[in-house]
């Protein structure tokens, strides 16, 4: 898509260029067609043939640059439809571009921001995710968080896997060296994006088996001047509750691992993120949550599918 986009500038429709009119329109328009599927090819069809170049009347010196710019942008777009998981299903603008989201399943999601890819608890395998991570954040040690096999798979060499001590000790030998332990209260700044390590844990008596202080992290990312933050597996605790300027919020609500949806819309409504996205909440009522989250509280409550 973005290398239909690049070519569409090179299109009489979207630019005021004099000298490629109408019948080489479609020309412009059939290599970017192909672009997606096949650019280079497409592309050398062109250039030998030379009607591309002929037509639009361009030869010698020109026509070399134009060749030479026209393959570096072909190579720059390749890379770059390599690199990213593709259009998110929610595009939220911030400063240097959207903050693009695709949920994956469960409590696993990728975050696309400037050049970013972000995966978050991605388990699985690696089929299932789109694009090279750029940083890998892991909540927890729990199958649906963490997973080996599909952290190896998806991690490439100059990913940064942020993870808990409890995480990273569990960690093949490979991944090892890429990993920043953070513990909770911790605060880093990664390519650009601010972290902040929250603590995650059970507050029930009967649940508190789940998830003890300190062993995993929710995190506080702030990208493009918005700040997104990932509960991890959580009751209601009042570090959530005392949150501030949040402007996307990933919230989990199950039984009996984390909380009900009763609780979530109570902490939500206190620390009033802008907008929700329920995850991580199998088997729970989640069009309750948003009715109990309601529409005076000024937050707005997405549900995506998940499942
Ligand atoms: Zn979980």
């Amino acid at each position: 898509m973005v290398t239909l986009a690049a070519f569409a500038q090179l299109s009489p429709a979207a630019s005021s260029t004099p000298w490629l009119l109408s019948p080489q329109r479609s020309d412009a328009l059939a290599a970017s067609a192909l672009a997606n599927r096949g650019i280079l090819v497409a592309i050398r069809r062109n250039f030998r043939q030379n009607d591309f170049m002929e037509k639009i009347g361009l030869r010698g010196f020109r026509r070399r640059v134009l060749a030479f710019f026209v393959l570096i942008t072909a190579f720059a777009f390749a890379f770059i439809g390599l690199a990213a998981a593709g259009p998110g299903i929610e595009k939220i603008p911030a400063a240097g571009g959207d903050i693009q989201l695709h949920p994956i399943n469960h409590a696993s999601f990728i975050l696309e921001w400037n050049g970013k890819t972000i995966f978050v608890d991605p388990v699985g395998g690696a089929e299932k995710f789109k694009g090279t991570p750029t940083l890998i954040l892991v909540t927890d040690i729990h199958g649906d968080h963490l997973n080996a096999g599909t952290l190896k798979a998806v991690a490439r060499e100059n990913t940064i896997i942020i993870a808990p001590e409890a995480v990273a000790s569990q960690l093949p030998a490979e991944l090892k060296s890429q990993v920043t332990v953070m513990a909770n209260g911790e605060r880093k700044e990664v390519q650009g994006i601010s972290i902040e390590a929250l603590p995650m844990y059970n507050l029930t008596p009967d649940r508190l088996k789940y998830h003890s202080k300190g062993r995993g992290n929710g995190y506080v990312l702030t990208l493009g001047g918005k700040r997104v933050y990932i509960s991890g597996d959580t009751e209601d605790i009042p570090e959530m509750r005392a949150l501030k300027n949040i402007d996307l919020a990933f919230v989990c609500m199950n039984l009996p691992y984390t909380m009900t949806v009763e609780q979530a819309a109570s902490a939500v409504k206190e620390f009033k993120p802008k907008i929700v996205y329920p995850y991580h909440f199998r088997g729970s009522d989640t069009e309750k949550f948003k009715q109990l989250v309601g529409n005076a509280s000024g937050v707005e409550v997405r549900l995506l599918k998940w499942y």
